[in-house]
């Protein structure tokens, strides 16, 4: 058994060529090899979300507190709370995020293909995000 403590794992800035706003990645957990499951908590401030992105195998997202918004190409934006679970398929292209007014934090749950666990492509645009442009 192991035991990640609490306060051992520094919180990390989400980079801006992958976020937009403010965002604080957690990591949870990297399994050891061969498993490849990485566990994440992501707090987005209101306003922030991720880029465009697709995982090769997938991804759950647990919403642990606030109002997020998620959106899959080609698909509606909808709301997001806490205790919401939501699964992405693999390769299937979305974001993810905050509200414009309100902060949201889930626990991301995603597997590595090659040590690669999101394909990362272009920034979700302001009228995107504000869902009056797909
Ligand atoms: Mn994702």
């Amino acid at each position: 058994m192991e035991i990640r403590r609490s306060g051992t794992q520094p919180s990390v800035r989400g980079q801006e060529e992958y976020f937009t706003g403010q965002v604080r990645l957690d990591p949870l957990f990297e399994a050891p090899s061969p498993a490849r499951v990485r566990i994440t908590s992501v707090t987005f401030e209101p306003g922030a979300r991720t880029a465009w992105h697709t995982h090769p195998f997938g991804q759950v997202l647990i919403v642990t507190s606030g109002c997020g918004w998620a959106q899959s190409e080609g698909g509606p934006k909808v709301e997001l709370r806490p205790g919401d679970v939501v699964w992405f398929s693999p390769n299937e292209k979305h974001w993810h995020g905050a509200t414009s007014t309100t902060a949201m934090t889930h626990i991301a749950i995603h597997e590595a293909r090659d040590g690669i666990a999101v394909e990362w492509l272009e920034q979700v645009s302001d009228d995107q995000y504000a869902g009056t442009s797909p």
